[in-house]
């Protein structure tokens, strides 16, 4: 598909109350089997109608994604999911408590949802999310929204609308500008294997600990934190594709804060290295060397919803600098550290270096 064709209307949302002309285009759009791009909590998504074959097949090409990797579909209510997916207890229990917000939930797949936008899978993935102009979308096209991160496959998810033009300008009919999005790492996707059990299978912003206090048994799969054999086949799709990469390679330092400060002190010295430091360290690595267009403080050391937030940002800039490598901090596992630990283990194609 050629896309230079189509020309990418951007509208900027502030209140979508106020701005009902406005979302209800972008609503007729969809319905029309165009491709909208929107703000979520999580990250910005390229949406079409998840009921409509032929929006799927348009979102793929637009994203250049392999279509054996499945869509999330968007509803505005949780309930609303009963027309596409057979529920059960444990949705009913999991949207209780998360619902609306960055939760995905895997349910066997209604007929109305084709196989189009499910991958040939007959699960389909569930969110409803809490942003006002998602939410304002999904009620005004009066379908269920599919909708991948709206970047091309393979680079960061987008978290503001200046990355997404980077990426879907002339592929997209409209981009609805929604400022930066608030926890900037995609939802957390769970697979309903039982009553009253779990497989996490993306690890976001709803952690571990709090879908313990919902469900009793919930597990971890694999790739969450391991890299799979060669043979091995992923529980979601999406896993066994590389993800998040940019060009340069990204090594991630595993060791005290002291020692991985040390080590890039000495590095800065001897390659051209991009760093996601933490704003402690901003003074000395700015102090040690005279290119400061390599260093993207990501937060405070402690404050991993920050690092989360500016994660995919600092990742794009780092390699548009074109640097010989990218430095970053090995996150912790706990709470949001996990799905911090999980794009970066990907970013890095699993490359860590112990610094102490
Ligand atoms: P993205 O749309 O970029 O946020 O990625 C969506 C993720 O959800 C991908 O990793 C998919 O593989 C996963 N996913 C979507 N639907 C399903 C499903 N039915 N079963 C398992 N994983 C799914
Ligand atoms: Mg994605």
């Amino acid at each position: 598909m050629e896309f230079s064709d189509i020309k990418t209307e951007l509208i900027r949302i502030t209140d979508p109350d106020q701005q009902q002309s406005d979302i209800a285009r972008a609503a007729a759009c969809i319905r029309q089997g165009g491709l909208v791009v929107f703000p979520t909590e999580t990250v910005y998504g390229l949406g079409g109608d998840a009921t409509n074959a032929s929006s799927a097949k348009k979102i793929y090409a637009a994203k250049g994604r392999p279509s054996d990797n499945p869509l999330i579909i968007h509803v505005a209510s949780p309930e609303d999911a009963a027309d596409y997916a057979q529920l059960c207890p444990t949705y009913e229990r999991l949207a209780r408590a998360f619902m609306p917000g960055p939760l995905t939930v895997i349910l066997p797949r209604k007929q109305t949802i084709p196989k189009d936008t499910t991958g040939g899978l007959e699960t389909v993935a569930v969110r409803c999310p809490v942003h006002p102009v998602a939410r304002a979308l999904i009620r005004a096209a009066g379908v269920p929204i599919a909708a991948p991160s709206a970047n091309i496959s393979g680079k960061p998810s987008p978290t503001c609308a200046r990355h997404v033009a980077e990426d879907m300008n002339g592929r997209v009919d409209f981009i609805l500008d929604g400022g930066d999005c608030e926890i900037g790492l995609e939802s957390t996707i769970v697979a309903v294997t039982g009553e009253d059990r779990v497989t996490l299978l993306r690890p976001g912003a709803i952690t571990y600990d709090a879908l313990c206090m919902v469900v009793t048994h919930v597990e971890i799969a694999r790739a969450v934190s391991e890299k799979l054999g060669d043979n091995e086949k992923p529980l979601s799709p999406g896993m066994k594709y590389r993800h998040y990469a940019p060009d340069a390679p990204v090594v991630l330092l595993d060791g005290s804060d002291i020692a991985a400060l040390s080590f890039l002190l000495r590095e800065q010295h001897t390659h051209r290295c991009a760093i996601l430091c933490y704003d402690e360290e901003y003074a000395r690595l700015i102090e040690n060397v005279d290119d400061h267009s390599l260093l993207f403080p990501i937060g405070k050391a402690a404050d991993v919803a920050s690092h989360a937030k500016t994660l995919f940002t600092a990742l794009r800039e780092a390699d548009r600098a074109k640097p010989d490598i990218i430095y970053a901090h090995l996150p912790s596992k706990e709470g949001l550290g996990l799905a911090l630990y999980n794009r970066m283990i990907r970013a890095s194609a699993h490359t860590v270096l112990n610094v102490d």
